[in-house]
């Protein structure tokens, strides 16, 4: 049996963001610069940067089984055992050759959206969205951070690694699918996710709102030495604004970061 990455769950809280606000804006208007923006642009990244929080809380866990639609993880460890069946939906054979995954939740934390939401509230809608855009790209920051968490582990086995798959993007898994990983990042105090003061509701909602579940598998059998995007399996693809590339393979390398 594959042993875990010790320790099992881990923070990461000391996460670098690179938001380049010439970029957000040329992803926001599909590719075309759009100039009469860029100074707006720059005043919601420099905003965004002094309000976000950002961290991830991530856990190992053992694949021990994938089905059609199913893979079922397991922290078994002495003393201590959890272990969970995810319905993913019908692209759970992108879990297939994994050995071991990497579960995460990552967030930026909850002072950038209140900003947005007062911005709104004063009819200052363009600087809304665009520090709310602003917000988006680093969490997609915080989901590169845990990206290379995985990659470096799997790159000391000499394994592969899966696309990041993450339950209300994925086809077929729904946001309520946040729970069944979310038993795995609660179970340890100092190290999960209520110390980055996340929490999942009884809705299923995480809180902050701009925080984002994720799954990686790592195995032997993978071919792809970094963490791919889904885009093309995802729920959100006809209408993201971070989706740049229509034709991309589930498992080439992202253009945008995954949430
Ligand atoms: S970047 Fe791709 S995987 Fe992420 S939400 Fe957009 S379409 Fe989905």
């Amino acid at each position: 049996m594959a042993p875990l990455p010790s320790p099992r769950q881990q923070l990461l809280t000391d996460v670098s963001i690179a938001i380049d606000p010439a970029a957000v804006l040329l992803t926001l208007n599909r590719g075309r610069r759009i100039d009469r923006l860029n100074a707006d642009m720059a005043a919601a990244v420099t905003t965004a940067r002094r309000l976000i929080r950002p961290a991830a809380a991530m856990a190992w866990v053992r694949v021990t089984s994938v089905t059609a639609e199913t893979v079922t993880l397991d922290s078994m460890e002495a003393g201590s055992r959890h272990a969970v069946s995810l319905n993913i939906g019908p692209h759970a054979d992108l879990m297939a050759a994994a050995v071991i995954a990497l579960i995460s939740v990552g967030t930026i934390g909850d002072d950038l959206d209140a900003a947005v939401r007062e911005l709104n509230h004063k009819g200052e809608l363009l600087q809304a969205y665009l520090l709310d855009s602003a917000g988006v790209v680093a969490l997609s920051e915080v989901g590169r951070a845990v990206r290379e968490q995985a990659e470096a582990e799997a790159s000391r086995r000499n394994w592969g690694v899966s696309p990041s798959l993450g339950p209300g993007t994925l086809d077929g898994w729904p946001l309520t699918g946040q729970r069944g990983l979310w038993g795995f990042l609660e179970s340890d105090g100092p190290a999960g996710a209520a110390a980055i003061g996340i929490t999942l509701g009884e809705n299923g909602v995480l809180t902050p709102h701009k925080s984002a579940t994720g799954l990686i598998g790592l195995g032997a059998a993978y071919r792809s030495r970094r963490v791919g995007s889904v885009c093309g399996f995802c729920q959100l693809r006809h209408t993201c604004w971070r989706r740049r590339n229509s034709s991309r393979a589930a498992d080439g390398p992202p253009a945008i970061a995954d949430p």
